[in-house]
């Protein structure tokens, strides 16, 4: 066993899907279900070589993909069994799951591992929408999965929803937000869509097949959801997710608050005493690596103090609570106000950011100008 006892954050990457979302760049891989059991071997194999060199204990653990719910769900046993010696108690343990697979009896299973909070995909209300999107999921499947969800116990349920998409009207955006609010959902991530390169949509695009909304339409669907959820009890405590009370999800805290997470699977990335590294994306090579005993890191970069430093702020800067200026000044030997002095006047004369309780936060204006606030801090 190694050193002294480190809380970290679990991150356990499940790279399989069904069939592949136009809109996803995420490291999943359709079709490829049968190689979840090697898979899954050497992802036990990649916990077993951190947790004999590391005395971890986790305090949050985020398994994701990928659907993880895509997999035989006794693999995602044998997962829960390799980690629940490790696992804090009271940890929040969070899955993701597509609504086309799962079922009544899968639910109730995960959550007797002591999963306490399940992610449901549902991106849009509107089944044609959802087909445009390539989602393999009817609106009654997911209404199927949040019943069953709450009939086997979890009562911390997040819902994905994206905005901001092709043919999606704003009134199309209401109905799926009202829908998703009535039913009490306890936290909803809200992103609009972003066109990355080697999707189903960035493909179309180029054909001149795909019609993307502008930003301002854009811009007017985010104030929307922020209106809406508000208004119905939810905490927009960072720019893209919403909360009931005390539903915050503390696994994105963790990266939020650049905290140190370990991420094993393919393709995932880990950031731990002051390095970040990250693992090989494709699958076969991450079982070959793990088969012979090696880890299947494929890079690593030390953290400069100033790099450091930029990722605290726009990270912080993302959340509603702010940065904790105080806080990063003990963290990293400055002075928060004289280091960042011109800058902070600049933004704030621009009504870009102000200072409440020794915190520093974006306003309004400098949520929709997120980026061009972050950058001046780089
Ligand atoms: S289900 Fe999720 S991970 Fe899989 S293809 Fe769709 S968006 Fe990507």
């Amino acid at each position: 066993m190694g050193e002294k006892m480190k809380e970290v954050g679990l991150y356990i990457h499940i790279p399989f899907c069904r069939s592949k979302c136009l809109y996803c760049d995420f490291n999943s891989y359709p079709c490829r279900e049968d190689d979840a059991p090697e898979y899954t071997e050497a992802l036990l194999r990649e916990l077993h070589a951190y947790q004999e060199r590391y005395n971890f204990v986790y305090k949050t653990v985020f398994i994701g993909g990928g659907t993880p719910t895509v997999i035989n769900c006794r693999l995602i046993g044998e997962i829960m069994d390799k980690i629940a010696p490790r696992i804090k108690a009271g940890a929040e343990i969070s899955m993701e799951s597509n609504p086309g697979t799962v079922t009544f009896d899968t639910l109730k299973y995960y959550r007797s591992l002591g999963i306490n909070r399940l992610s449901i995909g549902l991106q849009a209300w509107q089944a044609e929408l959802l087909g445009e999107l390539g989602r393999i999921h009817t609106t009654e499947d997911f209404l199927n999965a949040y019943n069953w969800a709450r009939e086997s116990g979890f009562d911390n349920i997040n819902t994905d929803l994206i905005f901001a998409f092709p043919n999606q009207t704003t009134d199309m955006w209401k109905e799926t937000l009202d829908k998703v609010v009535s039913l009490g959902v306890d936290h909803i991530s809200c992103y609009s869509l972003i066109l990355e390169e080697g999707t189903g949509f960035y493909e179309l695009y180029k054909e001149g097949k795909l019609q993307l909304p502008d930003e301002e339409l854009d811009r007017e669907m985010y104030r929307i959801a922020v209106d809406t959820l508000g208004s119905n009890g939810y905490l927009q405590y960072e720019i893209s997710n919403f909360a009931r009370k005390n539903m915050e999800c503390r696994h994105n805290l963790v990266y939020w608050r650049n905290e140190e997470y370990l991420g094993v699977g393919a393709g995932s990335h880990s950031k731990l005493e002051g390095k970040r590294f990250w693992n090989y994306k494709d699958i076969n090579r991450y079982i070959s690596l793990a088969a012979e005993g090696k880890l299947p890191v494929e890079g690593q970069e030390e953290l400069s103090a100033d790099e450091d430093m930029w990722e605290t702020i726009f990270l912080a800067l993302r959340l509603n609570e702010g940065l904790d200026m105080a806080g990063f000044n003990s963290k990293y030997g400055v002075d928060f106000r004289t280091r960042y002095g011109s800058q902070l006047k600049k933004l704030a004369a621009q009504g870009l950011v102000f200072i409440e309780s020794d915190r520093l936060k974006l306003t309004k204006k400098g949520i929709d100008l997120s980026n061009s606030v972050f950058v001046e801090f780089a």
